[in-house]
């Protein structure tokens, strides 16, 4: 028998089930770092990668030889293995399970043979020339021949985050730098937040690059599509890749540029498995492969911007929208000051007359309400009951157009009763509007005197659940077959309407006193964002509006958004966050427990904070008590976090590489069903 080489192979397995990231096998030959193969474990046969590293001391008769080497892919370059060892250290993942599930899952089922395959179905299809017309660029503006001449001025070491408000032109220099990267040789990256977004882009990627080869990487691809996407980046053989945070991934050998728009969205940070930050990562990988990465948004998370305050990203502005069109107008209405007996109508006289004017002269108006169903509770006067989840503690939301009550967190749904569950009173009444209840009132407030009904749009997660449906609805938006637009924020982000001159915010004021300090943030970047939908044609952007309907019409808050003034809004926001010691100012992680039974969870978090108290390093951070989160109950689990703080980040992370290994073991002990924990946690 020839001599077996010893390698040490990085699979997925789950970090609790005691297993190493990386396990011991034999090849036949020597096989370098990043190389995929098949390898046993167990009964079942596994996708790997080669791990840099000195394999282990077991006997060679304890080790299995590989079942196959896919050699027909080059390996995984050693920049793509640092960021994935980055992010399994500093999000506190096991190896092998972040290494391999960020890989297409497609790849997971392939043998050496299927692979073949579909490698060469690939270069076939490749083959065929990509559109040939190229769009011509239109000469940059003023703004934009600033921005591209300092963002030349600006070491690729540097992050640049480019502060430009809704249309002034930011798509435009990711263009523009995606062009200069591609002159070089290089490949771009381009991440946007929404998977609904990405069609859009690639439209318009794929009209100013034609004859580039360019693929899409996101969610909602099938299998074999992303696949595909991933083995043109890989193989260098895609130019440009664009898609959602799980993008960030993609190994690309000649990455020259990362674009993160709408760097401030929460969705680039990721829910479960390894809470990674899309963004953060993009950083730290753009440094990895000496890239340049352009952080873009109208309202940038407060730690980017605090970074640029410090200097240590550069700050390149967009101050005014591409052929001057303004901004809207914020119009605060004080629903203090309104009516009390509106016949429980969501909108004001003065928004209602402002939406007719705009109907009269054949313009669009947006209207949105964060929260979708009729209403959010149904409620029996007689008796008291409401229309509980049994197995949440939130409230079933009554949706009339299927006459269902429903639970948004767990999906229990049931017929609406049709009269109290409790004491058989037939009059059980809806408290409270969502979205189609909104749709509801607006067609019946709107109402011409002969009875004629505005044409109304409703795109929300309800609306939009087929296939093809937000599509068509926003074909209908665009082709002016709608006066009056009502959704949820899902219609604020990224839409290009060229006829929309009214936005309102019906009741958005909830966010200012939430226990999330993030809440305010989020608020006031939605409102921007929101009234970034009007008045996008020059033509239409004369006396276009943003109404927000407030009981607190003083709030700092809507007085740096009358004025557009983010830098206003970054700067109170972020005065406070200094005096509270919060993130950007102090770094937090946050260990979630879930179980049946509300004390385990607890009991499993208070275990895991006397670990913690007795680590090295247990001085530099602050753990809190153990509270449940917002909604403590879903599907019959009882949720449960505690809170871990500190000002330094090296502080933070060395604490918690001593502490999460000790909570594998807590397992046993404490009757949890999972727990997780969240470094740089979004939402608190
Ligand atoms: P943002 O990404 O900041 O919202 P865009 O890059 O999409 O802004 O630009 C807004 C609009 O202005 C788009 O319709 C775009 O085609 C147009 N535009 C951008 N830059 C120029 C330019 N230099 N000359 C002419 N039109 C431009
Ligand atoms: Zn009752
Ligand atoms: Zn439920």
């Amino acid at each position: 028998m020839s001599a077996m080489q010893r390698v040490k192979v990085a699979i997925e397995a789950p970090q609790h089930a005691g297993l190493e990231a990386a396990l011991d096998y034999l090849s036949e030959q020597a096989l370098a770092p990043g190389t995929l193969v098949r390898a046993p474990l167990g009964k079942r046969e596994l996708l790997g990668i080669v791990w840099p590293g000195e394999p282990g001391s077991l006997p060679e008769d304890e080790l299995k030889p590989l079942a196959a080497v896919l050699s027909e892919l080059p390996p995984l370059d050693a920049a793509w293995q640092a960021l994935v060892a980055f992010a399994s250290a500093y999000y506190q993942r096991s190896l092998g399970e972040l290494a391999l599930s960020v890989l297409p899952p497609e790849l997971h089922k392939l043998d050496a043979r299927q692979l073949a395959l579909r490698l060469r179905k690939l270069h076939k299809a490749l083959g065929e020339a990509p559109a040939a017309t190229a769009e011509t660029a239109p000469p940059p503006s003023a703004g934009q021949a600033e921005v591209l001449a300092q963002l030349d001025a600006t070491p690729l070491a540097t992050p640049v985050l480019l502060h430009g408000i809704t249309g002034s032109g930011k798509t435009e220099v990711y263009l523009n730098a995606a062009a200069r990267a591609l002159d070089a040789g290089r490949q771009a990256l381009v991440l946007v937040p929404e998977i609904n977004l990405t069609p859009q882009l690639e439209a318009r990627f794929a009209a100013r690059f034609a004859g580039r080869r360019i693929v899409s990487l996101h969610s909602g691809l099938t299998p074999a599509q992303r696949l595909r996407s991933w083995l043109a980046a890989h193989l260098g053989l895609a130019d440009l890749v664009l898609g959602t945070r799980l993008a960030v991934f993609t190994p690309m050998p000649r990455l020259g540029l990362i674009v993160v728009d709408e760097e401030h969205d929460p969705s680039y940070k990721q829910q479960e498995g390894a809470r990674y930050s899309a963004r953060d990562l993009a950083v730290y990988r753009a440094r990895l492969q000496g890239a340049r990465v352009l952080l873009g948004s109208a309202t940038p998370s407060l730690e980017s911007w605090q970074r640029a305050e410090e200097g240590r990203y550069r700050r390149l502005v967009l101050p005014s929208r591409i052929g001057g069109a303004l901004l809207p107008r914020v119009r605060l209405v004080d629903m203090g000051q309104q009516p009390k007996d509106r016949g429980g109508a969501a909108m004001s006289p003065p928004l209602l007359a402002a939406i007719r004017e705009r109907i009269a002269r054949g313009e669009q108006s947006l209207v949105f309400l964060n929260r979708r169903g009729y209403a959010p509770v149904l409620h029996c006067a007689d008796c008291g009951w409401k229309s509980g989840c049994p197995h949440c503690s939130a409230w079933r939301v009554f949706h009339k157009l299927d006459r269902t009550l429903r639970c948004h967190h767990c999906g229990f749904t049931e017929r609406v009763p049709r009269a109290c569950p409790e004491c058989g009173n037939l009059d059980i009444a809806p408290i409270g509007r969502g979205t189609e209840r909104l749709e509801e009132q607006i067609g019946t407030l709107l109402a011409a005197p002969d009875g004629t009904q505005p044409r109304i749009a409703r795109i929300d997660a309800d609306s939009t659940r087929l296939k093809g449906a937000l599509e068509a609805q926003l074909g209908a938006v665009h082709a002016g077959e709608v006066d009056v637009l009502v959704g949820t924020q899902m219609v604020t982000k990224g839409h290009d309407f060229r006829r929309i001159t009214l936005v309102a915010a019906v009741n958005p004021d909830s966010a200012l006193f939430s226990s999330d300090f993030r809440a305010p943030e989020r608020l006031f970047a939605l409102l921007m964002q929101a009234a970034g939908r009007a008045g996008r044609s020059a033509e239409h952007a004369q006396g276009s509006e943003m109404w927000v309907q407030t009981w607190h019409p003083q709030h700092p808050l809507y007085a740096a958004l009358r004025s557009h003034d983010f830098e206003a809004f970054a700067q109170g926001q972020l005065k406070e966050r200094e005096a509270a010691g919060l993130p950007p100012f102090a770094h937090l992680a946050m260990l979630r427990a879930d179980a049946k039974q509300a004390e385990a969870a607890q009991g499993f978090l208070a275990a895991a904070a006397e670990r913690a108290a007795a680590l090295p390093g247990a001085e530099a951070v602050s753990v809190y008590a153990p509270v449940p989160l917002p909604v403590a109950r879903v599907a019959g689990v009882e949720r449960m976090q505690m809170l871990l703080e500190s000002a330094s980040r090296p502080a933070l992370q060395r604490f918690l590489a001593a502490w999460v290994p000790a909570l594998h073991g807590l397992r046993r002990t404490h009757k949890v069903l999972r727990w997780a924990i969240d470094v740089d946690p979004l939402s608190i």
